[in-house]
């Protein structure tokens, strides 16, 4: 009998959890504290800043509080502002589109592809104007978006191109890691990210002085006197989120190839049940990060609802949710005209004429009524673990009529860890 219905589940004993810690996290965060050093003027910034970024095969590494504010002091460093346009994917995290806004440029919100979700580069190529300045792929779930398309018409258009990689820490597409392909690549270590310090971001890029426009605007606008400050903010990350991101760090490569492992087994045995599809991922990416192991599942093929289908297999013992509405039904931009900031009065009008309100992005739209995710913690687990998400969801298949007929909340939640 299905668990939702009374059964017994298919799995009672947890998965692995997240954040993963011992005594040597215990020992870097004491050795910040008891060095004195806890914030400017530390050695722990700086050393991350250049593990992460030539770990990710980029010269330079900019830390900042969090992944929301990189993304904005990298658009800044590259000269966006108010009247430019920049291209992001319909699918992807509010704080993508909310971070051009906060530089007022206007998002230009265009559809991606529906077997990877990540931005489409045909639907890139339509939206360019002479206006575009930015574009932002993202990779979503930690599947790298397609890298050479978008870098192609970048070069072809003069565009910057400013990587999201905060769910990627550690993939890779044509023998180069991700953030590092872009002129400039921006990772997030909130707390439910792949690495991760409560809070925390990083900037990562080859470009000298990109690197030394981003270290002064994260860094109140000063350049350490070598030069006239510009108007900057004060994001900096302290000397303890870098001390523990430095030990968590000594798990990353371990962590990331398990996911990945994990990642690939599960898409090829959940792919044997009817109506279930796992996203594809291209054919040069050669690590996937797996922050979100991410299925479509056919309401129509099995007669079962998204909502109940989602909340069954939760009682089943699996954890999931559903993923992201796309990001013009975010509210911020459905009332974009009173929540817009009042420091840019060109800016709610030109953003009424970008009509976010009656959009429709059909792949985005499609994601949203379609995509089970399962967090990266799960794929943290052994074989065996994997066997029981597919014995979970083969169960449900099996019982697909029955399953039809239960009774759910009616409303099956959205992935919190992203949405708090
Ligand atoms: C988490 C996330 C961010 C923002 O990072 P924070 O550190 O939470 O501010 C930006 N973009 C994407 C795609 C994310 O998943």
């Amino acid at each position: 009998m299905l668990a939702l219905s009374g059964g017994a589940p298919v799995r009672t004993r947890p998965f692995p959890s997240w954040p993963v810690w011992d005594h040597t996290d215990e020992e870097a965060l004491l050795e910040v504290l008891r060095s004195g050093m806890w914030g400017l003027g530390g050695s722990k910034v700086p050393e991350f800043e250049n593990r992460f970024a030539a770990y990710h095969g980029a010269k330079y590494g900019v830390a900042a509080c969090n992944g929301t504010v990189t993304l904005q002091v990298a658009l800044t460093a590259l000269g966006v502002g108010p009247g430019d346009e920049v291209i992001v994917p319909g699918y992807t995290f509010v704080a993508t589109g909310a971070a051009v806004l906060h530089v007022g440029a206007i998002p230009v919100i265009v559809d991606i592809d529906p077997d990877t979700y990540n931005i489409d580069p045909e639907a890139v190529r339509s939206a360019i104007t002479p206006r575009t300045k930015c574009i932002i792929p993202v990779h979503v779930g930690g599947n790298p978006a397609d890298m050479d398309a978008i870098m192609a018409l970048a070069e072809e258009h003069g565009i910057a191109v400013l990587e999201d990689a905060a769910q990627a820490h550690g993939a890779r597409i044509g023998g180069r890691g991700v953030g590092s392909i872009g002129h400039i690549g921006s990772f997030s270590f909130q707390a439910t990210k792949n690495l991760n310090a409560g809070e925390g971001g990083i900037l990562i890029t080859d470009d000298e002085e990109l690197a030394a426009l981003c270290r002064a605007y994260r860094n109140c606008g000063r350049f350490g006197g070598a030069r006239e400050p510009v108007l900057g903010w004060d994001f900096r990350l302290t000397e303890f989120q870098a001390g523990l991101l430095l030990s968590q760090m000594n798990r990353l490569e371990e962590q990331t190839r398990l996911r990945d492992e994990n990642g690939r087994y599960l898409a090829e045995q959940l792919r044997t049940v009817p109506g279930i599809r796992p996203l594809k991922r291209l054919d040069s990416v050669e690590r996937h990060a797996y922050h979100l192991f991410i299925f479509r599942f056919s309401a129509e093929e099995w007669g079962v609802s998204l909502d109940l289908f989602i909340e069954a297999l939760a009682a089943e013992g699996i954890p999931c949710s559903r993923g992201y509405v796309p990001l013009y039904r975010d509210p911020l931009f459905v009332t974009s005209g009173q929540s817009c900031p009042a420091a840019w009065p060109g800016l709610p009008n030109s953003l009424e004429q970008r009509a976010y309100r009656r959009m429709h992005l059909p792949n985005a739209e499609r994601a949203s009524e379609e995509a089970v995710w399962i967090p990266h913690y799960v794929l943290l687990g052994s074989r065996d673990d994997m066997d029981d998400v597919v014995e979970a969801v083969r169960k449900l298949y099996n019982h697909r009529e029955a399953l039809a007929k239960a009774r759910g909340s009616g409303k099956a939640k959205r992935y919190a860890g992203l949405e708090g």
